[in-house]
């Protein structure tokens, strides 16, 4: 890092946790040249996980929603350095952080002894949320998850060989049957697109590849609420939960999962007269997909920040996305707890007023900087000072939603949608499904990655979905 501004003042250590939606948004706005930039970040690439439930079953290629970090700070205006590592500890009182190396590439936990620390003048914290699985007994040992790239490649993993062991046993065995259901639980959007996609993938390609095991091959949905989808509008509940069954997918709404075990789901099945009964449902593949959690980074600071005692779903920001309780730590998307959803829309409109906001904070502190360096003359203060007023404001975050779209299996989508404050569209079917995938794929982050996506999905759809793992 080259320590100085053009007029010779010291640039500020701006230290930026995570590559998600959020961070790398910022960055990617960022006059870099204004400070020494650090990216701390267990994960090397940006992935964009609207097309995450593509992945598995091989609509979409990995590589293809991925773009490394290393190419995103070559191309900034100044040097950024990258660490691959993750911040165990942020400490507010000394204004240092602690990161090391926790996981290889697989998600597997590393033993690395190598911890050492880095100081901030300003930090963002834009580490995300981990998958919550509310301590429900069972799900970390024995579910999938579909929250990083490599989740993806384990759920694919196991779905196939699950079909491969059932292929080896009779008809009639009841492993078999359990072997080749798949039970998803959450009707969120993240657990309707995947088993939309695990029901194309049965339903287009393994009944050409797997004749004989295909009609066998059950994907079943849980859900704890009477409906699925809780933000979208109630007729495009109705209509995704109508196509969920048209498309044979055992949809269980009012049935919450309560433990899970190497081979079975115990739910509990809310009654229509207000009781609840306890059942056992086998499975072969289960992935966990019910919403978001704290991660222990995060619930670590609230400890370390009295304003944030009262804090439990994310740290409590004020109208300019700083860190209440704090001067220098400002904070993104699913980490934070604000009167918006944990969504990637979010993260990236918080990441481009971030980096407004840091351009104002770098030219405040180019100013006092002119005002301190000599004995100006009264204009010339003056001057400076009106610039100074004027740098020094800035308006507070304010979101524009543009609403909410989700694939829903079948090659239909839904879509709620909103024009300036007062107007809303909702669709669903084909021509939403066309508009979901043009909507995608020009939000994705690289040419690179458009062009990829589109090969994709013309690969898929010419010579259908690939049945190795
Ligand atoms: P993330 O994008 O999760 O990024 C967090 C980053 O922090 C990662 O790089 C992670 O490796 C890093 N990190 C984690 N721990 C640490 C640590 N201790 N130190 C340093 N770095 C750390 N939203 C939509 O709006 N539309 C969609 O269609 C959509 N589809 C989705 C599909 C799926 C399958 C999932 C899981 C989510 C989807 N979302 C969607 C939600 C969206 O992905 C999140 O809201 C968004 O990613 C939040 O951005 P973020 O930057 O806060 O976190
Ligand atoms: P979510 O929080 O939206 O949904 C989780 C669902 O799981 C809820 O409906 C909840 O009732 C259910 N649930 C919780 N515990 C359960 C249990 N024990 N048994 C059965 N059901 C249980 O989670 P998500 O789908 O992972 O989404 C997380 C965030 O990411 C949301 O803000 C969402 O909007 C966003 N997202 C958006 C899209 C999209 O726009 N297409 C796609 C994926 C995720």
């Amino acid at each position: 890092h080259s320590e100085l501004t053009p007029s010779g003042n010291k640039k500020k250590n701006l230290v930026i946790l995570g590559s998600g939606w959020g961070s790398i948004s910022l960055l990617k706005n960022l006059d870099t040249t204004l400070y020494n930039v650090t990216i701390i970040s267990p994960r090397n690439y940006f992935l964009f996980t609207p097309l995450l439930p593509s992945v598995p079953t091989g609509t979409v290629d990995l590589k293809s929603i991925v773009e490394p970090v290393r190419t995103i700070t070559r191309r900034s205006n100044g040097e950024v350095i990258y660490i691959e590592a993750e911040a165990t500890s942020i400490d507010p009182a000394t204004k240092t952080i602690t990161y090391k190396h926790t996981k290889d590439h697989e998600g597997n936990p590393v033993d690395s002894r190598f911890e050492t620390s880095i100081s901030y003048d300003y930090l963002v914290v834009g580490v995300g949320a981990k998958v919550g699985t509310f301590g429900t007994p069972g799900v970390d040992k024995h579910a999938c998850f579909l929250k990083e790239g490599y989740d993806s490649t384990k759920i694919r993993r196991k779905l196939l060989d699950c079909i491969e062991q059932a292929n080896l046993l009779p008809e009639d065995d009841p492993e078999r049957k359990r072997l080749l259901t798949t039970i998803v639980v959450g009707g969120g959007p993240t657990g309707v697109e995947l088993a939309g996609e695990l029901q194309d993938y049965v339903e287009q390609d393994l009944s050409r590849w797997v004749p004989t095991i295909a009609p066998q091959i059950k994907v079943t949905l849980l859900e704890a609420m009477p409906k699925i989808l809780a933000m979208f509008d109630k007729t495009l509940i109705d209509y995704a939960a109508q196509i969920l069954a048209e498309s044979n997918i055992d949809l269980q709404t009012n049935t919450m999962v309560k433990k899970v075990d190497e081979t079975n789901v115990y739910a509990s099945v809310k009654q229509a007269d207000g009781s609840s009964k306890m059942v056992t449902l086998p499975y072969g593949l289960l992935v966990w997909a019910t919403g978001n959690a704290t991660r222990e980074v995060i619930t670590d600071l609230f400890k370390k920040i009295p304003e944030q005692a009262n804090a439990r779903r994310g740290l409590l920001l004020d109208d300019y996305l700083k860190v209440q309780g704090s001067d220098d730590i400002y904070a993104l998307g699913d980490c934070t707890f604000t009167k918006y959803a944990p969504t990637a829309q979010v993260a990236h409109q918080e990441g481009v007023y971030l980096a407004e906001l840091f351009h104002n904070l770098a030219k405040v502190d180019e100013l006092k900087f002119e005002l301190s360096k000599s004995v100006l003359d009264t204009e010339k203060t003056n001057k400076l000072n009106r610039k100074l007023t004027r740098a020094s404001k800035l308006e507070p975050f304010k979101y524009v939603h543009f609403g909410a779209l989700a694939y829903i299996g079948s090659e239909k989508a839904i879509a709620d949608l909103t024009w300036k404050d007062w107007q809303t569209f909702q669709s669903g079917g084909l021509f939403t499904y066309i508009f979901w995938k043009t909507a995608y794929v020009s939000m994705c982050l690289s040419v690179r990655n458009k062009v990829l996506v589109c090969v994709d999905w013309s690969k898929t759809a010419i010579f259908g979905r690939d049945t190795s793992n």
